[in-house]
């Protein structure tokens, strides 16, 4: 798309009587990227944040991540901004995407309201909820990292890598990441198949998902997978295969997925976490997580019966 078509579809896409800015339809590939490019500065989306609330302009029919050249054209002004790279259409046109955050103190431009990824995944869409996921993770990340964690000198900035090195004693801190486990376990009965589904107690009432744990210091993701489902619900399980992975911003998680097969043992529940576990049939599944989550697509390949999970989440 020639650049002048561009802008003119960015420019159509404001709508200046409600406020409400919507994306272009056809971006999709996203480049993660330390440095802005030189030269004329075009509009960017901003994945600003209060907190851990994104900022978005709102009406009853619409919201959309603003899309400005700089925040002060919205009425902002960020304490601190991350270039996070560009999203390219499929005629390569960039758009540059930075994450930025405000104090909590800011009011708000008008039209503009700030609330919780969760809450806006399904106003934004899955590309614009992965990209405000990490941007909070970086912005947070700079947030908590001002100083040394070693000896309290503040830190400085890398200029080659999402990195902060201390000037006084070297020490270098990356943005946090905690790799999590997540596993579905099979059972073959004579009556099908079925699927280990636990409650715990922090779900929602009536909501029920798959095995999920922190990984350990010194694990592998296996044994992470054996002890989470032994720790949990008491049983030894066998086969554990790769499904996929999701990054998830709540605050720094990132889900490995994995499918494994029953091999044995009975339900012995860990009471300060699980309520209750089940074996459940694909036709008789009781409340499930959101379709957000890879939680709720390793689900859904259980009840279609896919044969290769990997191209579930592909
Ligand atoms: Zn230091």
């Amino acid at each position: 798309m020639p650049e002048e078509l561009l802008r003119k579809k960015m420019a159509s896409a404001m709508i200046r009587s409600t406020q409400v800015y919507e994306p272009a339809q056809n971006i999709g590939r996203f480049v993660a990227r330390m440095t802005p490019p030189s030269g004329e500065r075009k509009p960017a989306y901003w994945f600003v944040f209060d907190g851990d609330k994104l900022l978005i302009f709102s009406n009853d029919k619409a919201a959309a991540v603003p899309l400005a050249v700089d925040p002060s054209d919205l009425g902002i002004r960020p304490v601190r901004q991350h270039y996070l790279g560009y999203l390219e259409d499929e005629q390569l046109q960039q758009i540059n995407c930075y994450g930025a955050e405000i104090t909590p103190d800011t009011p708000l431009p008008d039209g503009m309201i700030a609330d919780g990824l969760r809450q806006l995944y399904s106003r934004i869409g899955d590309l614009m909820f992965s990209l405000a996921g990490r941007a909070v993770q970086i912005v947070t990340w700079d947030r908590t990292h001002q100083y040394c964690g070693q000896c309290g000198t503040p830190t400085e900035n890398l200029a080659r890598e999402r990195a902060k090195r201390c000037p006084a004693c070297g020490l270098i801190s990356y943005p946090r990441l905690s790799p999590a486990i997540i596993i579905a376990v099979v059972r073959h009965t004579e009556h099908g198949d079925r699927l280990l589904l636990a409650r715990n107690h922090r779900f929602p009432p009536g909501r029920y998902s798959v095995i999920a744990g922190y990984v350990e210091p010194g694990e592998t993701l296996e044994e992470c997978a054996r002890r989470e489902v032994g720790e949990e619900v008491g049983i030894q399980i066998k086969n554990i295969r790769y499904f996929g992975s999701q990054p998830w911003p709540f605050p720094n998680s990132l889900m490995i997925g994995f499918t494994a097969e029953y091999d044995g043992g009975e339900f012995i529940l860990e009471e300060e976490e699980i309520a209750e576990a089940g074996w459940f049939a694909a036709d008789s599944l009781p409340g499930l997580p959101p379709k957000m989550s890879i939680a709720r697509k390793m689900i859904d390949w259980f009840t279609t019966g896919s044969p290769n999970a990997n191209s579930i989440v592909e």
